[in-house]
């Protein structure tokens, strides 16, 4: 029967000769190998001492972004938790109040927002719905938790720093 593609090779059924059956050819062979990659560039590195350099498209953890007076600039549309392809976003609308113009830029802000990491697959769906750019993946990762509630990140976690509090250290 003819072939499909050029790929099958033949299977080698000769006896084996008294050295292959010492399997001393193979055994010199395969140090052979070992100590050619001895002298040769390693290819690991020794993490976390070195890290290697992000791709300039990685898309990793989000950060809640501020305008340039320091106000949350989300508010609570809901677009990114509709785009996220894992259901990882959950948030809580709330009215903005006389007197906290300084705190959130618009009329409506997020009470609660919150991501979970384990179901995030970091496409980057969310920056890209959202109209505000008030999320943004950002190039780190999400450390390693022993529990699964650490891996729900809040406001908190997500809020980059007010310039100001950055000015004052
Ligand atoms: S990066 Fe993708 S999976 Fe993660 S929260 Fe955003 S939209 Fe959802
Ligand atoms: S992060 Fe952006 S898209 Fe998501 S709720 Fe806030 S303003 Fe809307």
């Amino acid at each position: 029967m003819q072939a499909l593609t050029n790929r099958a090779k033949a299977v080698d059924r000769r006896p084996m000769s008294f050295a292959e059956k010492m399997y001393l050819p193979a055994i010199f062979k395969g140090m052979a190998i070992t100590f050619k990659h001895i002298f040769q560039k390693k290819s690991t590195i020794s993490y976390p001492e070195q890290k290697r350099p992000f791709s300039p498209v990685f898309r990793g953890l989000q950060i809640l972004n501020r305008d340039e007076e320091g106000r949350e600039r989300c508010t609570a549309c809901g677009l990114c938790a509709v785009a996220c392809p894992a259901e990882a976003i959950t948030m809580e609308a709330a009215e903005r109040k006389p007197g906290e113009e300084h705190l959130y830029r618009e009329e409506k802000y997020a009470a609660k927002y919150e991501i979970n990491m384990l179901r995030c697959i970091f496409c980057g769906f969310c920056e890209e719905a959202c109209p505000k750019d008030a999320v943004y993946l950002s190039e780190t990762f999400a450390p390693s938790n022993f529990q699964r509630k650490g891996f729900i990140y809040g406001k908190d976690d997500l809020l980059i720093p007010h310039p100001k509090d950055n000015q004052t250290k």
